[in-house]
């Protein structure tokens, strides 16, 4: 490159600079790093350390809990970045509800860095597959939370993503409403996988885990279409029990 443009790109590039700098989006200190939040904030965040079952992520004492030895479930382990608590919760209402897209790349990165899951990468995840959203509920709010976390996390890890084998082929009430009996019954059938899907080792990408039953259908469908082995990468647990 000629040396006096690339000059000029040093000198227009250092002289936008401060307008462009980045605020933290939690606390809008001026020193937020390319995640969009500043150390401090980022270091403050619920991460979710302690010692929690490999197969569902509640809280345990590092061992399979009671719940999943009584019932297993169909995935076979959950990592999770966050608590879902604060200030979390509400940076994660601002990602779905008011289209802060910005936040997936900190989220995304930050998942597929967690140590849990960078150590799990080398188990050999085949492909990664974002919670499907029925195409009516897309058209509401006009992107899917789930699959742009996929998306960034695919590029970074260079795992191929699928979002077109599973669907969400039954519109249901959104799972929050609910009750977890209720829950259960709401979310059976709603998945369907055109192909199969043998032998894979899959990721499932999910924003929030809450009764995990959405996921726990899913992980269902997807052993049913012939996955060896399907985990929940998602960003945020809640802890608490949910009452049935
Ligand atoms: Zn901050
Ligand atoms: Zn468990």
């Amino acid at each position: 490159m000629n040396i006096s443009l690339k000059f000029k790109q040093i000198l227009i590039g250092s002289l936008l600079k401060p307008f462009f700098k980045q605020y933290c989006l939690l606390c809008a200190a001026h020193n937020a790093g390319e995640l969009g939040l500043c150390n401090p904030c980022l270091s403050d965040l619920p991460y979710h350390s302690a010692p929690q079952c490999p197969q569902c992520g509640l809280l345990s004492n590092g061992l399979i809990c009671g719940s999943c030895l009584n019932l297993p479930p169909h995935f076979d382990a959950t990592y999770s970045l966050f608590t879902y608590e604060f200030p979390l919760d509400s940076l994660i209402q601002h990602y779905k509800y008011k289209n802060m897209l910005p936040l997936a790349n900190a989220f995304a990165s930050l998942l597929h860095t967690h140590k849990p899951i960078a150590d799990t990468l080398s188990h050999k995840i085949d492909l990664i597959i974002p919670m499907p959203m029925h195409s009516a509920r897309l058209k509401i709010r006009g992107f899917n939370q789930a699959l742009e976390l996929a998306r960034i996390i695919s590029k970074n890890t260079k795992i191929s993503l699928d979002y077109n084998t599973c669907q969400r082929v039954r519109y249901t009430p959104p799972q929050a409403s609910l009750p977890l009996k209720e829950r259960i019954k709401n979310i059976r059938g709603v998945f369907n996988c055109q192909q199969k899907l043998y032998g894979k080792n899959i990721a499932i990408i999910d924003d929030v885990m809450t009764s995990g039953a959405s996921l726990n259908e899913l992980a269902k469908t997807l052993k049913e279409a012939g996955a060896a082995h399907v985990e929940c990468w998602v960003i945020a647990r809640t802890l608490a029990k949910l009452h049935d």
